[in-house]
């Protein structure tokens, strides 16, 4: 999924004009990306002259690192809720479930993916 780096941005307004279902506007003086109804065409990253507008994989480590950060807050809300310090490892385990079963399902997500190639 495409996004819009700020610092990068100088609001020419190309990708503005150029995405086909209209879905990127100026706000704040940067072009933001209305990801609901981006149709992920590309159409703004191969366009942009300042090169602004990013993959979604330049944000894993801050993603992972959000996810983390996620968990610990869980575990001290679970502890602090249910008052007992041994929920934490409880919720641990959950999250590590959790993030076990996102894996599973991007993984056969992929794979069926990978055979509509075969359809085109
Ligand atoms: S084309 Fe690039 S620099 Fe121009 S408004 Fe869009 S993101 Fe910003
Ligand atoms: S990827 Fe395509 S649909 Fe999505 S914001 Fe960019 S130009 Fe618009």
């Amino acid at each position: 999924m495409p996004w819009i780096n700020g610092e990068d941005c100088d609001c020419c307004g190309i990708c503005v004009d150029e995405c086909p279902v209209d879905k990127i506007v100026m706000k704040d003086e940067e072009a933001e990306i209305n990801m609901d109804g981006c149709i992920r065409c590309g159409v703004c990253h191969d366009i942009c002259p300042q090169d602004a507008v990013r993959h979604d994989g330049e944000k894993t480590t801050e993603r992972i690192d959000s996810n983390v950060e996620t968990t610990k807050r869980y575990m001290e809300l679970c502890a602090k809720y249910l008052g007992d310090e041994k929920e934490k490892l409880k919720c641990l385990n959950r999250m590590i479930k959790h993030f076990t079963n996102q894996k599973i399902i991007a993984e056969k997500t992929r794979g069926i993916l990978e055979k509509l190639k075969k359809e085109i």
